[in-house]
């Protein structure tokens, strides 16, 4: 099966993508009514093998009559739904009769694969990583006390893997080694001791993890990382590799311009795909594990945004610095969407990072931004942002609004608290008026900037300061 071309398949990818579910939010009903449609397919066999701890059922999905057990599961994160997606995709993939059927033969032929797609549904709902415990799933591989977790431990004492597949998100500021080269996809080969050492579970991983590369490379030569090593005793990964099953980790990260993740979501498919073919036809044996060494590792090297060589005045004096700020997503359950809340991470010295946005601002110096107090009782919607933001006005005082939340869908930030005082640090909120030889150029609100000749306001949300 040498002759398999990747590329075509991922040039094929738009006819296998499941239209149903759209990043960057997947939700347990949508899943369940996917398995409605996946029951009327002979070539699924679906089940139900438990339920959450808020009662939803959790599903497996499994093809194949081969002799090799792979295990793969998603989203045991609930904030994290990437492969989710990715996994369904796959799914279309193995049930559409087209060109490749071949490939798909010889895969369901050689292995048996147990899907186990949203392992924490509870979590997923709410976009929180915890299960409705608040435990995170991948911290209770031991102690087992989710019912989620219970329920992976019984699909592998089932299942017998000979292979696990754990599917995760990772946020967006990971560079695939000292570049600013963001990483799409990270790997690892989980150890199963403090001292890594190279079991030959987990030198399988790592000789299955270097074919993958090899073909992910095709189509992201420098966006590939190796995660991080240290061993994770309360993981699921490091146990399972523990217990004889080669473990694999993936991690969809991020690149600049995927709106919604849609590339990853596609990387992704395709990386499960090179792993079950490399798997079916025993190409990966062959792979040397100086391979998974050499893949550049996973570092967080990134800000939303990074701001070089900017002044600050302190005490009468002036002195350089590069601030790095980053945009925390969150979500909104009761509206249904997300909203972000921007905060300085870092000031001083951030020469070894890189901003997805980045900036050099040499000759420019940061003021903080003024407070409007809106004395006559405005109306939000009455008033005019763009003039506020031009006037250097990066809050707006108020007792009479009554928003018990912690952003305004508006591109200003919200005072209730009068003895607030904005400030340049670390962890501090993102906003700050940037200027140049005395005129207002830019501003930053909540961690989103903003050219103040443009009339076209790019800043998604305030801040609400209670
Ligand atoms: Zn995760």
């Amino acid at each position: 099966m040498n002759e398999i071309s990747f590329k075509l398949i991922y040039e094929n990818y738009e006819k296998y993508l499941e239209k149903c579910l759209a990043l960057p939010l997947i939700k347990h009903i949508q899943i369940k009514n996917l398995m409605e449609k996946l029951r009327s397919k002979k070539i699924f066999t679906t089940e139900l093998i438990g339920y959450s701890v808020e009662g939803r059922e959790i599903f497996s999905i499994s093809l194949g009559k081969g002799n090799r057990k792979i295990l793969v599961w998603s989203q045991m994160h609930g904030n994290e739904p990437t492969a989710t997606a990715s996994i369904f995709d796959l799914l279309n993939f193995f049930s559409c009769d087209d060109e490749f059927n071949s490939i798909k033969e010889k895969i369901l032929d050689k292995t048996k694969i147990y899907f186990v797609p949203m392992l924490n549904p509870d979590g997923a709902e709410k976009f929180q990583r915890e299960n409705a415990f608040n435990i995170d799933l991948n911290r209770d591989a031991l102690r087992k006390e989710s019912y989620e977790s219970k329920l992976l431990w019984q699909m592998a004492e089932k299942v017998k893997p000979e292979f696990a597949f754990n599917l995760h998100d990772q946020n967006s500021y990971y560079t695939a080694g000292y570049s600013n080269n963001s990483a799409a996809i990270s790997l690892l080969a989980p150890p199963s001791d403090f001292e890594k050492n190279i079991t030959e579970t987990r030198l399988k991983s790592m000789k299955l993890i270097a074919k993958m590369c090899e073909i992910l490379k095709e189509f992201i030569p420098n966006n590939i990382a190796r995660y991080n090593d240290e061993y994770e005793p309360r993981a699921f990964g490091d146990n399972f590799i523990k217990s004889g099953i080669s473990s694999i980790l993936i991690e969809s990260g991020f690149l600049k311009d995927d709106i919604n993740k849609k590339l990853i979501r596609k990387l992704n498919f395709i990386a499960l795909l090179s792993a079950f073919i490399s798997i079916a036809d025993e190409t990966y044996y062959g792979c040397d594990i100086k391979e998974y060494f050499l893949i550049p590792e996973n570092k967080p090297l990134l800000f939303d945004l990074l701001l070089r060589n900017v002044s600050i005045l302190n005490n009468g004096k002036l002195f350089k610095v590069d601030i790095g700020i980053n945009r925390e997503k969150k979500y909104d359950y009761a509206l249904n969407k997300f909203y972000y809340i921007g905060k300085i991470k870092e000031i001083g010295d951030l020469s070894i990072y890189y901003g997805i946005e980045d900036y050099n601002f040499e000759n420019y110096y940061v003021v903080l931004p003024n407070v409007y107090v809106n004395s006559f009782g405005k109306k939000l919607t009455e008033i005019n942002f763009l003039k506020l933001l031009k006037d250097g006005y990066g809050f707006i005082f108020s007792k009479e609004y009554e928003i018990d939340k912690d952003y305004v869908d508006y591109p200003i930030n919200i005072l209730y608290n009068k003895n607030y005082k904005p400030k340049l640090a670390s962890d501090e909120y993102a906003n700050f008026v940037i200027k140049r030889s005395n005129n207002r150029i830019y501003i930053v609100i909540n961690g989103f900037i903003q050219i103040l000749n443009n009339s076209e306001i790019r800043i998604l949300n305030g801040t609400v300061i209670h």
